[in-house]
This record gives C-alpha cells, structure tokens and sequence, in this order.
C-alpha cells in the first residue's frame, strides 16, 4: 500500500518535471528563433532611425532610458539587500542566501555600468582619463606664452618652417598669420610635447 503511494507520487512528480522540462525546451527554441530572426531586424530597424534623427536627439533619448532603468536597477538592487538580509537574519539554506547575494551583485554591476554610461554621455572619452571640465578649463587658462619660454608677442610659428616670427601669441591663443595656424594651449602643447588630449590637459595643471 505504502509502496504503491510512493510508486504514484514519484510517478506524479516526473510526469510534472517532464512538462516543465518540455516548457523550458519550447520557451529556449522560441527564444533561439526570436534571437536570430526578430533581433537582427530590430537592430537593423534601430539603425535605420539613428540615422533619420539628429545625434543630440538620439543622445537625449538614451539619457531618458537611462535614467529610467536606473531608477528601476536601483529598487531592484535595494529589494536585493533586503531579501539577502532577511534570508540571512531568518537562517534559510545557503543557496538561497548565495543566489540572493549573486542577484545584488549583478545588480549593483548594471547600476555601476548605467552610471558609467551616462557619466560618459556627459563628457564622452575623458572619464576613462579622469579628465574633467574642471582640468580642460584650468588647461586653457595656461598662458601661451610659457609654454613657448617666450614674452614676446610673435615667435617662429611651431607648424611650419618659418624664416620670421609670424606666430601671434595672446592669452592663451596661437595664430600663424602665415600659414594660419590657430591653436590653444591644449593644441599646442599635443604639437610640442606628441601628446594626446587627455595627457596634454593633465600637462597644463
Ligand atoms: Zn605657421
């Protein structure tokens, strides 16, 4: 009697694993066909507007998506914190707590990449240098003249050969009035010293 209940359940149990198992087999096939078909054609469809909208307008958008889905990263990161907490004050298995800790982990690493986005949005290409406004200001601040070793108003000019000084310098400006060379101290100091824009800026502090 025993046996034959064990014998019904167990048999219960595989007939409802098998139909999970069919479930999961389905939504992955479905979810192949949708990856290979709908995706490029959404991608493509994506492309195709980009390129009807003016690049502020598509920057404008991504920084309105972004701010939302950090909104929602955020909570979800807190509701994280939370069950992790609960789980580990309450003493529920280990691999409960472990995946609770997994799922804040991924999500405090999408909260970390949407900031980074936005703060690269915001100032493309220099936050990897940890260049700010700040540094490119007081940069463009340096007098011209310094950097040429000079006090006169006209030196050789630095992008062409020249026979006579014919490179103008004020504040913080370069111009050739021969091959009409018009720079800053940042553009300057790139030419003199080969460097890029990030290391120029950090030249100039
Ligand atoms: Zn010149």
């Amino acid at each position: 009697m025993f046996n034959d209940i064990k014998k019904k359940v167990s048999q219960f149990w595989d007939e409802r694993l098998a139909e999970v198992d069919e479930k999961i087999s389905i939504g992955k096939e479905a979810l192949k066909i949708y990856d290979e078909t709908e995706v490029p054609k959404i991608r493509q469809q994506t492309k195709e507007l980009k390129t009807e909208f003016p690049p502020e307008f598509i920057k404008k958008c991504r920084v309105e998506y972004l701010e939302g889905k950090l909104k929602e990263v955020e909570s979800y990161y807190a509701y994280c914190l939370e069950w992790y907490k609960e789980l580990t004050e309450k003493d529920y298995p280990y691999y409960l707590k472990e995946r609770s800790a997994n799922d804040a982990k991924k999500a405090l690493a999408r909260l970390k990449k949407i900031k980074g986005e936005l703060r690269w949005l915001e100032n493309p290409k220099l936050d990897k240098e940890q260049i700010t406004f700040e540094m490119i200001k007081i940069a463009k601040e340096f007098p011209i003249k310094q950097l040429l070793n000079t006090t006169k108003d006209f030196v050789k000019c630095p992008y062409h050969n020249d026979a006579n000084p014919s490179f103008y310098l004020k504040g913080n400006f370069g111009y050739c009035f021969s091959c009409q060379k018009a720079v800053d101290t940042i553009d300057l100091v790139r030419h003199l010293e080969n460097l890029d824009f990030p290391n120029a800026v950090k030249r100039l502090q």
